[in-house]
């Protein structure tokens, strides 16, 4: 497997961390993380904090992400923030997370559009895909990631499907879905099969260069073990990222494993 992608470790805030506290959290980890080459950090907090806490950040240690956007550049969309508008703000944008899915109906169409939005405006998407507790007692994993993966990318060359980055997260693993422990050797074979994917619909190089991360109850202590799974590029991190303890333990963790790979 491709050891040359560099570790991504992604902090999802969801909708927590008013502006100074986001500020306070950001600070603090910034006290405490060395500037790592070999790994990238990205944090992604509340649409509303973006626009300060790109004022503060130290772009040699962070990257910033937004946790989701509208596929429209601009118009009568009440309420919305474009890919557009947030250009010149951030790296990547998250889309397709369970929770909206779950609580905000996105469709695999409006996913879609959100792909080609991010990458149509020069932002990587984070694609989130994973079954539900009920497709995994089912047996249909295999099918539930083919159809996200297929529908998600379908607006995509092979060229731009090399830049964007896939978050596995079973939903029965996520935190505020139960919590579950998922297994090393399941989430390879995931990793596996989303590579295998990609190299069928598209090419054997996107599959490579795609970079393919872990979520679901990611903390300080699972950090290392998931990030040693062969295929594994980076975490997806919920709940454990906004305690700095534990998010700075699991860029530790990163840097490790990263480290042990160059050796
Ligand atoms: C997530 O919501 O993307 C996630 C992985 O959450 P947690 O780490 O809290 O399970």
């Amino acid at each position: 497997m491709n050891t040359t992608r560099r570790k991504l470790v992604i902090a999802n805030w969801k909708m927590h961390l008013n502006t100074s506290q986001a500020s306070l959290l950001l600070h603090r980890l910034h006290e405490r993380i060395k500037i790592h080459r070999d790994i990238e950090v990205v944090l992604a907090p509340s649409m509303l904090v973006l626009q300060p806490l790109s004022m503060q950040i130290d772009r040699r240690k962070f990257r910033l992400a937004a946790q989701n956007a509208f596929y429209k550049d601009e118009g009568a969309f009440t309420g919305e923030v474009s890919f557009t508008m947030l250009r010149d703000l951030v790296h990547y944008v998250i889309i397709g997370h369970s929770e909206r899915r779950i609580h905000f109906h996105e469709s695999y169409e409006e996913i879609a559009q959100k792909v080609a939005a991010a990458v149509r405006n020069g932002i990587t998407p984070v694609l989130c895909v994973g079954e539900t507790q009920e497709e995994r007692h089912n047996g249909e994993t295999k099918q539930v990631l083919h159809d996200q993966i297929t529908t998600a990318l379908s607006h995509l060359t092979a060229a731009e499907v090399e830049q964007v980055v896939i978050a596995y997260e079973p939903v029965w693993a996520i935190s505020t879905f139960g919590g579950e422990l998922a297994k090393p050797d399941d989430i390879q074979r995931q990793f596996e099969f989303i590579r295998h994917q990609i190299a069928e619909l598209y090419t054997k190089k996107a599959s490579k260069a795609v970079r393919v991360l872990y979520g679901g109850s990611v903390d300080d202590q699972l950090a290392g073990g998931y990030l040693q799974i062969p295929g594994c590029d980076g975490v997806l991190v919920g709940s454990a990222s906004l305690n700095y303890h534990k998010f700075s333990g699991i860029i530790d963790a990163a840097y490790r494993v990263q480290n042990s790979a160059k050796e």
